[in-house]
């Protein structure tokens, strides 16, 4: 099937890693260095990945793929258990345990932003 899919530029791709937390039905793994999408199946193309990546590796495409599994990727996360989001805010520095985190894209650059910090940002 036809369907949005996250594509990974490997050249751009440096192998921080930074793209692996917000994929949360496990679909990008770190391979030899790289940022991976091991089993298409698994990646529901949100694209919350993408704000997250210092290099504009990853964008969104429209090609053939195998359909989203939502079963298979919550056998996965069982399977991998819970991840741990070790951001903190750019701005005030808070963690996800003082407010809930957004990646977000600004003046070319990626960065996790906080919701009390966000409407800030927004609004000036
Ligand atoms: S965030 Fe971007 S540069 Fe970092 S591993 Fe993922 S694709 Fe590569």
């Amino acid at each position: 099937m036809k369907r949005t899919i996250v594509r990974i530029d490997e050249e751009l791709c440096n192998g921080c890693g930074k793209c692996v937390t917000p994929c949360a039905e496990g679909a990008i793994v770190m391979m030899d260095g790289k940022a991976k999408v091991v089993k298409e199946e698994l990646c529901d193309g949100a694209g919350f990945c993408l704000a997250v990546c210092p290099t504009g590796a990853l964008t969104l495409e429209e090609r053939e793929a195998k359909a989203f599994d939502p079963e298979l990727a919550e056998k996965e996360e069982e399977k991998r258990g819970s991840r741990i989001i070790n951001e903190s805010c750019s701005i005030c520095s808070n963690t996800e345990e003082a407010a809930p985190l957004i990646p977000i894209r600004t003046k070319g650059k990626s960065a996790w932003v906080c919701v009390r910090c966000l409407p800030a940002l927004i609004h000036g």
